[in-house]
């Protein structure tokens, strides 16, 4: 049998339970100024729930790590001057106690630590008798059960105000998003616990300011509760994550322009149709990026060997192969001949690109 979560609501003062819960600020705290600046703009357009790292997590060392304790201050400064509700991450007991210490009002747990049970074991243990609300981010790797083991260890320590952030997921191939979406697990994680509030991350999922609107959205066509995306007076200038971050004012027209759906319980319905073709759509860009991959190293081969980009009869054959296939699927073989001519020039274009370099 599954474990359950018991989970209480939120409850977060000043802050309406109603989608979406947004949660937003910089990557991390630089300076006082970014912080109050960026603080203030957000408050005015109505943000309710301040985020900033003081402890970063960085892939490799020699990164900005973060201020530290040191920004705790300009944290409380946030929440007695614009009102708002302050979050931050924790990683560690230390972050734990010096975070509650210093009124920070909500806690996350990063991707580089929801994936270590050690890790969410012992702050999880420093939350014990602790009554403040916890979001777990997904952990880097696709692996819901480590998703909802975090959730289960907390839950366990007595957090019962608890949510998660999907952020997305690392992957080895080159590919559209930073951290690959994968819908399919924060889908999996609301079967699994229908009243854990989910917040979509499409700062850290995307990677790239253009991408926010449009994973925003999806996050609310699928019926997520809640946003966090990092928001930034200065963006180009942030001391990480730059290509992420949207000045507020960009945040607040994002959010406006959102289409705020209704969660209807019908299987059959038309959007639980688009979702499956949205879902189909992503797995097919997917395979895409891939075979596209492997034609650039079918090209570092050919270029190595002085072979010709164009091999007519294995061309000639594949499309054939798959046009008679696509007859036995259903489907028309001059479409399946479209298709295939389309895929490989675009192939052969980057096959090209390559024997030129
Ligand atoms: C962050 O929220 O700034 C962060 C470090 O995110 P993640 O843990 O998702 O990488
Ligand atoms: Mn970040």
């Amino acid at each position: 049998m599954e474990q359950e979560l018991n989970l209480r609501a939120l409850s977060l003062p000043g802050v309406e339970p109603k989608r979406p819960i947004v949660i937003a600020g910089p990557c991390a705290a630089e300076t006082e100024d970014q912080i109050m600046d960026t603080a203030r703009q957000l408050a005015n357009n109505g943000i309710k729930i301040f985020r900033a790292g003081v402890w970063k997590p960085r892939t490799k060392p020699g990164g900005f790590e973060g201020k530290g304790a040191e920004a705790l201050p300009w944290m409380q400064r946030v929440k007695s001057e614009t009102g708002m509700l302050t979050a931050t991450e924790v990683a560690t007991p230390e972050h734990v106690e010096a975070a509650l210490k210093a009124g920070i009002d909500i806690l996350w747990i990063g991707a580089r630590t929801s994936v270590n049970p050690f890790s969410v074991q012992a702050i999880a243990d420093a939350l014990r008798g602790v009554d403040v609300p916890v979001f777990i981010k997904n952990p880097v790797n696709p692996d819901i059960e480590l998703w909802t083991g975090a959730l289960l260890r907390m839950n366990a320590a007595g957090i019962t105000r608890l949510g998660a952030i999907h952020r997305g997921f690392s992957s080895v191939d080159q590919k559209l998003y930073r951290n690959s979406p994968m819908w399919h697990l924060a889908i999996e994680l609301k079967r699994r616990f229908p009243a854990l509030p989910i917040l979509t991350d499409p700062s850290h999922m995307g990677g790239r300011r253009d991408l926010i609107a449009p994973i925003a959205q999806q996050a609310m066509d699928l019926g997520f509760e809640g946003l966090m995306v990092e928001s930034h007076c200065n963006p180009d200038c942030a001391w990480s994550d730059a290509n992420q971050q949207v000045l507020p004012e960009v945040l607040d027209f994002i959010l406006d322009r959102l289409v705020i759906r209704e969660s209807v319980e019908a299987t059959e319905s038309i959007s639980q149709l688009r979702k499956q073709i949205d879902e189909l759509d992503n797995h097919l860009m997917d395979v895409l990026t891939k075979r596209m991959r492997v034609s650039r190293e079918i090209a570092e081969y050919k270029k190595l060997h002085n072979m010709t980009v164009v091999q007519t009869t294995r061309y000639s054959e594949i499309l054939d192969k798959r046009a008679a296939q696509g007859v036995l699927c259903g489907m028309n073989p001059d479409f399946v001949k479209t298709v295939y001519e389309a895929i490989h020039s675009e192939s052969v274009r980057q096959q090209i690109e390559i024997m030129n370099k």
